[in-house]
């Protein structure tokens, strides 16, 4: 009974490899630092496994910035516009763009909050083993074994790497970078023949996106790569692990192959159990079970885990206990909270946790107690957590008060009631620039060296000079800025009950963007209001309509750790429900209009279809038990920074906002076309510039997206504002666009 993990965090316990890969870009250290910090962090990864007891240690799990970009360069994906380049300044020039060349595009990886870099492939590219023998997973490969630690280097699959393609800039119509699956299969080859020669006994396939819906064609790839794979006459064991859910029909595909282990995530993916008894087994091949949740923070349910080990052991040759997907989604280690310069988690919550290094060590459990029987573990065997030690019966009391709770007048009643606002109506989407001296004054706070009074005074005097550029600027609907606010989703979860924080839990997000999630544990209630000081502070400074800002329940779990015990759909409502006590008391305080983000929306859509409509369901439902309780005249906005709704485009209208705004300017407009499609019947706010870009926008080509806005949407439905928030620019990009913007809707108006 081996154990093993899918991966493991690579950005260190102190944030290292992000002081280090920064220093190398600014030029404050060399690439001679950069490789051993890297190498000091592979090493203390491999021993920390080692230590743990893990059986099977993975390499190749380490990356400067992110492993599909790695896979990029190790078969030379490189597009024309980065080969002036060589080594690091072209790796990183591919992630984050260099001197007039565009970086690759980033996106989600998978339904995770990790982001990769995305390769481009046409049918001119021609992969082939760059570095050949010093490729980067065989390097690794011989670092550990110089360390006398025996690995199995881990890579992204084929298959899953072509998945994520997207055609290059140009390529022809109908071209699917799958098409290029037999020459990327060659260069596997050819990298497996090298790994077996230096030594490796198995090697890692990760095919992640065999947990999303796949077509006849795409299964047919899966199996022709395998077989080619599985058929080279030397080669390490193979191991194709999947995770984030269950793959279906891809499971008799592999279990036909010749390759000798398959990874289920049996945690995301409860019925891959089931299909594998449906199918008999999978006869002599290892099965890797992922029985440990690499998505989440929570101890893992030991007895739970065994007994479910034990129901699979006459499903296949051999069981390897395993986590469900890589640890690097997880924080490193719960004993830095715990230690001397933790955060002081309450012990009754961290007896509950584990990190990354915790969970291995779990799994290390799991494996004694299933070869030598559970007395060797007992020790280690925590009863079930008290009934109802973190419940709140006050707020479960008042969400079965209130029923379904999600009913608000016709449209056309609360257009009515609410404020009489100018044609084409300007507003932006919340932040403003952060400035050195907000961010400062927010920290030293946080550390105490300054005391409420000097940090409100602070943060007023921001209010004020933003509300003032703002009304200069002409804007109709104002903002108060959020200066208060690190983050959209902690600055919530810092005022909710049933909430926690971690001081070193950090999560890579991408390169070396870290997030810490909060981890939300128990009931969820508001002590006190979170926005309303604030929002009402700004409302009385202008005459003109302050809106109030908050975070839809949908986004403030899409970016926590969030608890197990109930369903999602449960926890949500009470988020909810928080959130419509805060709009009512800011409805209290005389505000009119109230912006509910919802950026998450789509990210917690499940990979396959069938779940969507349950999904969809509970999240629709949570968001509008937060602003159903508005009154007609209070004008609910939302919005949502992207502009591809697909499969989510009926559920912008469901969630039944007065307003929405969302992504559109880079798409030139054509999100309303589906809108209307979708019968989507309240206002609009496409963006008419694009915020990620430090691009000043001109007066004409905003007029240009209005006036395309208008050929799908009626002026009295039509708002004016940028496509998300402006905290990531400067003033000095932000003042001119805004500017440009007010004139672009001013013009527009004139014509109407
Ligand atoms: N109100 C938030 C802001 O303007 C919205 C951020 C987001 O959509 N990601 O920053
Ligand atoms: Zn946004």
């Amino acid at each position: 009974m081996n154990t093993t993990v899918l991966g493991y965090p690579r950005i260190g316990g102190r944030r290292e490899l992000k002081k280090a890969t920064e220093a190398y870009w600014e030029g404050r250290a060399g690439a001679a630092e950069l490789a051993e910090t890297a190498a000091g962090l592979r090493r203390e990864t491999w021993e920390t496994l080692r230590e743990a007891g893990v059986g099977l240690i993975p390499s190749n799990t380490f990356s400067l910035y992110d492993q599909m970009l790695d896979t990029s360069v190790m078969v030379d994906a490189v597009p024309d516009r980065f080969r002036h380049l060589r080594g690091l300044d072209a790796y990183f020039a591919m992630a984050r763009g260099a001197e007039g060349v565009a970086p690759l595009e980033m996106t989600k990886w998978f339904d995770t909050n990790y982001h990769y870099i995305v390769p481009e492939a046409g049918p001119g590219t021609r992969f082939r083993l760059a570095d050949g023998a010093r490729a980067k997973p065989l390097a690794e490969y011989g670092e550990a074994r110089a360390l006398g630690i025996e690995t199995r280097p881990v890579l992204v699959g084929p298959l899953t790497y072509l998945l994520l393609s997207k055609p290059e800039p140009g390529a022809p119509d109908g071209f699917r970078p799958l098409d290029l699956l037999d020459s990327l299969v060659e260069v596997y080859a050819e990298l497996l023949e090298r790994l077996a020669g230096a030594g490796a006994e198995w090697v890692q396939l990760d095919e992640p996106a065999l947990a999303a819906d796949r077509t006849p064609g795409e299964l047919a790839a899966l199996r022709r790569a395998y077989d080619r794979l599985a058929g080279l006459p030397s080669r390490p064991r193979l191991l194709v692990s999947t995770c984030f859910g269950e793959i279906g029909e891809a499971l008799p595909v592999l279990a036909a192959t010749r390759v000798e282990a398959i990874g289920l995530d049996l945690v995301a993916g409860p019925g891959n159990r089931e299909a594998l008894g449906a199918i008999g087994g999978i006869g002599a091949k290892t099965l890797v079970a992922g029985v440990v949740d690499g998505r989440n923070v929570w101890r893992a349910d030991l007895n739970a885990a065994m007994a479910g080990c034990a129901s699979l052991l006459g499903l296949a040759a051999e069981l390897v206990v395993s986590t469900s997907c890589s640890l690097m989604h997880v924080p490193l280690d719960l004993d830095a909270e715990t230690g001397p310069d933790g955060g002081g988690l309450d012990p009754r919550l961290a007896g509950r946790l584990a990190f990354a290094r915790q969970k291995a060590g779990e799994v290390v459990l799991i494996g004694r107690a299933l070869r030598e029987g559970r007395d060797a573990i007992a020790g280690h065997l925590t009863g079930p957590a008290p009934d109802g030690e973190f419940v709140n019966a006050r707020v479960r009391a008042r969400l079965d008060a209130l029923g379904d709770g999600t009913a608000r007048r016709d449209h056309a009643e609360r257009r009515r009631a609410q404020l009489d606002l100018p044609p084409l109506p300007t507003t932006t989407i919340g932040s403003f620039p952060q400035t050195a001296g907000v961010r400062r004054a927010r920290a030293d706070h946080r550390a105490g060296r300054i005391d409420d009074t000097a940090y409100e005074a602070v943060m007023r005097t921001e209010i004020d000079r933003v509300l003032a550029l703002q009304e200069d600027i002409g804007l109709d609907v104002l903002v108060h800025g959020e200066p208060e606010r690190n983050d959209m989703v902690q600055y919530f979860a810092e005022r909710l009950d049933g909430y926690a924080h971690t001081v070193h839990g950090w999560v890579q997000s991408y390169g070396s963007r870290y997030v810490r999630p909060p981890i939300l544990f128990g009931d969820v209630s508001r002590p006190e209001p979170m926005t309303v000081p604030w929002t009402t502070y700004a409302q009385s400074r202008t005459t003109r309509p302050v809106k109030g800002m908050l975070t839809g329940p949908v986004t403030m779990l899409a970016w926590s750790f969030v608890r197990t015990d109930q369903p999602l759909a449960e926890t949500a409502r009470q988020v909810a429900l928080a959130l419509r006590e805060e709009i009512r008391d800011l409805e209290a305080a005389g505000i009119r209009v109230i912006q509910v983000d919802e950026p998450a929306l789509r990210e917690l859509l499940p990979l396959r279809r069938a779940g969507h409509a349950a999904y969809l369901d509970w999240a629709v439902g949570a968001f509008r038990l937060a602003t159903c309780g508005a009154a007609a005249s209070t004008q609910i906005h939302t919005h949502m920074c992207y502009s591809e709704f697909g499969e989510i485009i009926d559920a912008i209208g469901a969630l039944d906002a007065d307003v929405a705004s969302v992504e559109a300017a880079r798409s030139r407009m054509e999100l309303l076309a589906d809108l209307n499609t979708a019968g989507y019947r309240q206002s609009i706010g496409p963006g008419v510039y694009d915020i990620h870009s430090p691009r000043v926008p001109g007066v004409a080509e905003m007029e240009e997206a209005l006036r395309r806005a208008l050929r799908a949407v009626d002026a009295d439905r039509l708002w004016v504002n940028p496509d998300c928030g402006l905290k990531t620019r400067a003033y000095g990009e932000v003042e001119p666009a805004l500017r440009n913007m007010v004139a672009a809707a001013r013009r527009v108006r004139e014509t109407l």
